[in-house]
């Protein structure tokens, strides 16, 4: 007897890829693939006296069923940095504590979009949101993007022909392609969004991870009709496996995703709520930041400065300014899907470019972490990954190769 199984599955299938990278998880690969922080750079020790702490002093209360909407001392930190960062309305009210912000994609799919709902996105875009619309049964619309994150002129054609529920982007150091939507293109999406009255999904991960130049606006910062809901973590400040996650949630909307995560979770960890807060009573979170950032920018250094000579002639990059990713185009004849087994067989990894893509993805693409690796490694990685890329492009069966490295601009 075969299982049935429901429609909303089909669109969310397990990929050859994941099956490659799972090899690539083994400790001999070195291994540019997961969007992990360093895990050295945890502040294991404080969050493990902030655990202590709540359970000493809370105690049962740390272990409780809690609130849906979350812990209120959090909510008011979150909010607080909302407001440090422009959005002057934001207040502890307005603040959804979620497992992750990966939650609050799912929470806001499901109040937002109706099976067959248009979603427009940057193309690329982040795959595990592409997964979330997909179960959601909804309509992705890629939009053309570049450098400066999702063109605008692109988004007004899209927004003038289809019934868009939806615009999801990752404004700061977007995963995949790390770039950085612009800030007179915030100013034209938001005016859109106005004009067209549609809720816009702020995705900000990365947001405080930035390596040069200022921070630019927040989209909830510039929203003056309540459209954006705007999310963030301490995934990649603090710790992922904490899983604490926030939306700020115009009310209008907040209401529903409340109602959406009872019915997903209950409410996020207790314990995990009160020790960030706990955390963040003694512990420096902005300095831990800094530091995040000066080790984080040496190794996107690092992997620049290689990347740029490694690559083989016509493959493009942009360095990014803040995240944890490169985005390489290699020369159109490279399959980055075809090529990673080869990769993986002399103990590196990466992840393909195709699957971020919602409709006709480029195959020679390809998303390189540098976080989660120290300098060294990130140069011999590169190094051997600039040259398995060069023999297969056949730049190294013509040209010697110091004579081709010379010879390369990007
Ligand atoms: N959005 C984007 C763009 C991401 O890259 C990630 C993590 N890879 C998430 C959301 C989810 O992060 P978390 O659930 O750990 O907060």
């Amino acid at each position: 007897m075969s299982l049935k199984l429901a429609i909303r599955t089909e669109g969310v299938a397990p990929s050859a890829v994941r099956e490659i990278l799972k090899i690539a998880e083994r400790p001999d690969v070195l291994s540019f693939a997961g969007g992990l922080p360093a895990p050295e750079l945890f502040p294991v020790e404080a969050i493990a006296e902030a655990h202590a702490r709540v359970l000493s002093t809370a105690g049962g209360a740390a272990l409780q069923y809690s609130t849906s909407e979350g812990f209120g001392p959090l909510r008011e930190w979150v909010a607080a940095d909302f407001r440090r960062r422009g959005v002057a309305g934001a207040h502890a009210d307005s603040i959804v504590i979620t497992n992750g912000s990966q939650q609050g994609i799912d929470l806001a799919a499901r109040v937002l979009l109706d099976p067959g709902a248009v979603v427009v996105t940057e193309n690329p875009s982040y795959l595990a949101a592409l997964q979330v619309f997909a179960a959601a049964q909804a309509r992705v619309v890629p939009v053309a993007s570049d450098a400066e994150g999702m063109m605008i002129d692109a988004l007004a054609k899209v927004l003038a022909t289809e019934d868009v529920r939806m615009i999801y982007v990752v404004p700061n150091f977007a995963n995949p392609t790390g770039a950085t939507l612009s800030l007179a293109r915030r100013h034209g999406l938001m005016a859109l969004a106005q004009s067209y009255g549609v809720p816009v999904l702020e995705d900000d991960p990365y947001g405080a991870l930035r390596y040069s130049g200022s921070q630019l606006p927040p989209l909830a910062s510039l929203d003056a009709s309540g459209l954006v809901l705007s999310m963030g973590t301490f995934s990649k400040t603090l710790a992922p496996g904490l899983r604490l996650g926030w939306v700020l949630a115009p009310e209008a909307m907040r209401k529903h995703l409340v109602v959406a995560k009872q019915a997903s979770d209950l409410h996020t960890g207790s314990l995990a709520q009160r020790a960030a807060v706990a955390l963040l009573e003694r512990f420096d979170y902005d300095a831990h930041v800094l530091k995040l950032c000066r080790v984080y920018g040496e190794r996107c250094s690092a992997m620049h400065r290689v990347l740029s000579r490694a690559l083989p002639t016509g493959s493009t990059f942009n360095k990014p300014v803040g995240g944890l990713f490169f985005w390489v185009e290699l020369p159109t004849l490279l399959d980055a899907t075809a090529l990673l087994p080869l990769a993986v067989a002399q103990k590196l990894a990466y992840v393909p470019g195709a699957p971020f893509f919602a409709v006709a993805p480029k195959r020679n693409t390809l998303r390189l972490n540098f976080s989660n690796r120290p300098v060294d490694a990130i140069a011999d990685g590169m190094e051997r990954l600039g040259l398995l890329f060069s023999r297969e492009s056949g730049q190294l069966e013509t040209v010697a190769p110091a004579k081709a490295r010379r010879a390369r601009t990007h």
